[in-house]
């Protein structure tokens, strides 16, 4: 079944639609299973027994333990959450380091820390939007709390290496932050051979429900929580804990780590012959971004000469979903920060739109997709 109907939806890096299985899971949770899983009487208990097979789920598409995963509402709030208790928990480190690619989430939060006085470190990226490693190494002091760098790029699919990332933070002592939200689900995950102290997911980018998101909390690391209140998530996450959308994003990540090694591969063909029929059919197509370390299901396309929003708003006219650089920034006039850090005049970033693909898409979508695009960038282009 196709949730997107005639719609051609290549906006999944935004949000994706909810698979049926995750939703057939949530629903008995949203009807009859109402109790509080702190409640000590059955259905009480059956919501905590609920949430135990979720974090199970979380923690196997994870490969780490169940007991580092902490239920939040977002990707957001768990970078956040992250963020605040690298900062808290030693008074001596309150130095950040962080990327000039990052989401909002981390991006804006930390924009507003250094507002308070923190000291944060702002590494660059190339062209192709990779980092530089000896820049990385430097920037870590004495005092530095975190590292916060994400996984994969939400506007480019640029994947950073995060496996030798954590190796440089271990080397160096200190905590590492990685937003894996456009990872998880794409491309595998082992957090036991990594080493790192915090990552964050969220739910509706692997098609569960907006509202769920989840945090990895290294068993050995300190941690306060960022919410204040009941002891709920072990402490580590006060507030009554969304049941139905906890138990969604379990299902989520069941399917997902179920359906990987063959989503990697056809999700990555619907991609390269998007990719390839649009680069073939119009002149002046660039791919923004490092091809070679690139998560399968996103390409960011320069269309020369044309203005993205211009574009954009032509495909939807059509019932084509893309998205020109972050859907926080779309609509803005400003050209994505993503697409400037890496060297990009600001015309040749106005000029750019993000496609992504999920296991909802299909071929003959893409081939209708192809037309589509050919067809509007023509008239674009002829004025
Ligand atoms: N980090 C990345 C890389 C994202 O792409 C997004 C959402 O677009 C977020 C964080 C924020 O996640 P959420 O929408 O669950 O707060």
């Amino acid at each position: 079944m196709n949730p997107n109907g005639d719609l051609l939806y290549f906006d999944n890096n935004a949000t994706t639609p909810v698979d049926p299985e995750v939703l057939d899971a949530m629903m008995p949770y949203l009807r009859g299973h109402y109790g509080n899983p702190s409640s000590v009487y059955r259905i009480g208990k059956e919501a905590a027994r609920a949430m135990d097979t979720a974090r199970g789920q979380v923690a196997e598409a994870l490969g780490c333990d169940a007991g580092e995963v902490v239920f939040t509402s977002c990707g957001t709030e768990s970078s956040n959450a992250a963020i605040h208790s690298a900062l808290s928990v030693d008074r001596d480190r309150q130095h950040l380091v962080t990327t000039r690619v990052e989401h909002s989430a981390t991006l804006k939060t930390c924009e507003l820390l250094a507002k308070r006085g923190y000291e944060i470190t702002w590494l660059g990226v190339d062209g192709e939007g990779r980092l530089d490693l000896a820049e990385l190494r430097d920037a870590i002091r004495e005092d530095t709390a975190l590292v916060s760098v994400m996984w994969a790029n939400n506007e480019t699919g640029v994947i950073f290496p995060v496996e030798e990332i954590a190796t440089i933070a271990r080397d160096k002592g200190v905590f590492l932050h990685t937003d894996a939200v456009q990872v998880v689900g794409k491309v595998p995950v082992n957090l036991g051979a990594l080493g790192l102290q915090f990552l964050s997911l969220s739910g509706h980018k692997l098609h569960c429900p907006k509202g769920i998101g989840a945090l990895y909390v290294n068993r050995r690391c300190r941690f306060t929580s960022y919410l204040t209140g009941g002891g709920q998530g072990g402490g580590r996450r006060a507030g009554t804990e969304n049941v139905a959308y906890v138990v969604g994003l379990g299902k989520a990540c069941e399917v997902a780590v179920r359906r990987l090694e063959e989503e990697q591969v056809e999700v990555r063909a619907l991609r390269d012959a998007f990719e390839d029929g649009l680069m073939r059919s119009i002149s002046g197509v660039v791919v923004n971004g490092d091809r070679d370390s690139r998560l399968p299901n996103t390409t960011s396309l320069s269309f020369t000469g044309v203005d993205a929003e211009t574009l954009l708003l032509l495909l939807d006219q059509n019932g084509l979903c893309c998205s020109a650089g972050s859907a926080c920034t779309s609509g803005s006039i400003h050209p994505s920060h993503v697409l400037k850090a890496m060297g990009m005049s600001d015309d040749r970033a106005r000029s750019s739109l993000r496609f992504s693909f999920s296991r909802f898409n299909t071929r003959s979508e893409v081939e209708r997709g192809i037309s589509m695009v050919v067809g509007a960038v023509a008239k674009v282009r002829a004025g």
